[in-house]
């Protein structure tokens, strides 16, 4: 197939605004080309190189909505570049088998009945925004078969009980495995109040271990909140690392902690941080609760209960780095990831009424 992806309008890819989705669309497209499909890629400008040939537009970047309120209106910023994304994904889409929007916005959820090329939608996160829910409702009504999520809890949170699942997938060579870690623990992602950054320098404070946090800082006042909050925190604050770069450093973490306040979709750092041999400690909660294997790669402990959570890196300290490696392998190399992709597409073909001539 020919397949144009779009990419999140909220930032370049290789920046670290889009999140989790600018590591599933490096999966994505290596995974999908692997399977001999052709894909060209849709991005704000300074995107970086993706792995295939992409189409770069300018324009004013979308506010994401994870920092908006539930009864937020929809935002339609001037000279905008989610606009003008979908303007291009219009004119490209006769070339095209499909269109993939990766992007959690209204607007490709509103305009792609509109589109002759079928529009499919890779759901990023969990329900936000009531804007946000009746536009993935009128698409689960109209053409179910368009819609995939990460995560089954996620799916749900939309009210959603019999769509497609389809993970996420990691290249896995691409990180480094470390026996014998440092007396470190670890917090990976952007630096905002959904994360729970708070609850991790808690834990981390009653273990009296220093706590490296690797991420971009969207929200600069909630940062200075945490760190004033917690000045008996030993923070060792990285900033936001290029992806590569990251796969290298994260085993150096005895444990990583992965606290979120929110629906986590999936939480790509806890199998970034299971592909390098680290055991994760994670809130029972959103994709974490689907990704640990409570046990064997990690802990699941109940939200908010930071003592627990403590008790739990000890046990954690103990896991077999390399079983933790091993299942993850199992669970989420890119290929399987890529196949699913794949089975969801081609049943989504199968049974779309827009389906039409070869384009
Ligand atoms: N990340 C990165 N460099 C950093 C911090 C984070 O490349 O310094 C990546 C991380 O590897 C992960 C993504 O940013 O793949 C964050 O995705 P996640 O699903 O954990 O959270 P989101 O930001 O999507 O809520």
């Amino acid at each position: 197939m020919r397949i144009l992806v779009v990419s999140t309008a909220v930032g370049p890819i290789g920046q670290g605004r889009g999140g989790g989705v600018e590591v599933t669309v490096y999966s994505l497209v290596r995974g999908l080309t692997d399977r001999g499909h052709q894909l060209t890629v849709l991005a704000p400008q300074d995107s970086e190189p993706c792995g295939c040939p992409m189409r770069t537009v300018a324009g004013q970047l979308q506010p994401p909505w994870q920092q908006q309120r539930r009864d937020a209106p929809v935002v339609q910023p001037p000279d905008g570049v989610l606009a003008a994304m979908w303007r291009e994904a219009w004119t490209l889409q006769a070339r095209h088998h499909v269109v993939l929007n990766l992007g959690y916005d209204w607007l490709p959820l509103w305009l792609g009945p509109c589109f002759t090329t079928p529009v499919l939608h890779l759901i990023s996160m969990g329900s936000l925004s009531q804007a946000m829910d009746q536009a993935v409702a009128d698409v689960a009504n109209t053409h179910p078969g368009r819609l995939a999520f990460h995560g089954r809890s996620q799916m749900e949170s939309f009210g959603i009980h019999h769509g497609a699942v389809v993970g996420n997938g990691f290249d896995l060579d691409t990180y480094r495995f470390v026996q014998e870690p440092e007396p470190l623990l670890g917090w990976v992602g952007r630096i905002a109040p959904e994360k729970g950054l708070e609850d991790a320098a808690a834990a981390a404070t009653l273990l009296s271990m220093p706590l490296a946090v690797w991420g971009r800082v969207e929200d600069p006042a909630y940062k200075a909140r945490v760190t004033a909050d917690h000045p008996d925190c030993d923070f060792r604050w990285k900033g936001f690392l290029p992806p590569l770069q990251l796969r290298r450093e994260l085993g150096r973490c005895a444990v990583l902690l992965m606290t979120p306040r929110w629906q986590e979709a999936f939480g790509n750092a806890v199998v970034e941080a299971m592909a390098c041999g680290v055991p994760v400690v994670a809130y029972r909660r959103g994709g974490p609760r689907e990704t640990v294997d409570h046990g064997l790669t990690g802990f699941l402990v109940e939200p908010g209960q930071v003592t627990e959570l403590a008790a739990m890196v000890e046990k954690a300290y103990r896991l077999d780095r390399h079983n933790v490696r091993r299942r993850c392998r199992e669970r989420f190399g890119v290929a399987p990831f890529a196949q699913r992709l794949e089975a969801w597409i081609l049943a989504a073909l199968h049974r779309d009424p827009a389906r039409g001539a070869e384009p």
